[in-house]
């Protein structure tokens, strides 16, 4: 069965696009630990990173670079920090996550945001890279 983040490749499930090109795409994660947190994602459904071939891989952090200073410019925080985890979703995803204390790394205390912030926060990085 496809993962839901292939659904959303799909365009068969919404999500706030960041970023996209024919082998990656990066969009804001829907139960953010911080405004502005982002996926990375290979569009070839793999589910652990390190199972990826090597030039996925390094397209990928290649591709998550690129997003991750489009956000730093985006969303004021003191750096972007990077987790790679998939407990959840079996289709390899970059965190990318605004971080101003320890705890914005933590995945406890979440954000809620309503739907017009989310529109605004993707779009402001998509206007940064
Ligand atoms: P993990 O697999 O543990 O790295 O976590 C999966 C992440 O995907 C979580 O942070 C979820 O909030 C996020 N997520 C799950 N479904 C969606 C979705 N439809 N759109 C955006 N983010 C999602």
């Amino acid at each position: 069965m496809a993962s839901i983040f292939t659904k959303i490749i799909n365009g068969e499930i919404p999500c706030y696009k960041v970023a996209e090109t024919d082998e990656f795409l990066a969009f804001l994660d829907i139960n953010p630990n911080a405004k502005g947190h982002t996926l990375c994602i290979p569009k070839k459904e793999v589910d652990k990173i390190f199972d990826l071939d090597e030039d996925t891989y390094m397209g990928l952090m290649a591709f998550s670079r690129r997003v991750a200073i489009a956000l730093e410019k985006a969303v004021p925080c003191k750096r972007v920090g990077v987790s790679v985890i998939g407990l959840e979703v079996p289709h390899v995803h970059v965190h990318l996550i605004p971080l101003n204390r320890m705890d914005d790394a933590r995945f406890l205390s979440k954000e809620t945001l309503q739907p017009e912030e989310f529109e605004a926060i993707a779009k402001a990085i998509a206007s940064h890279l």
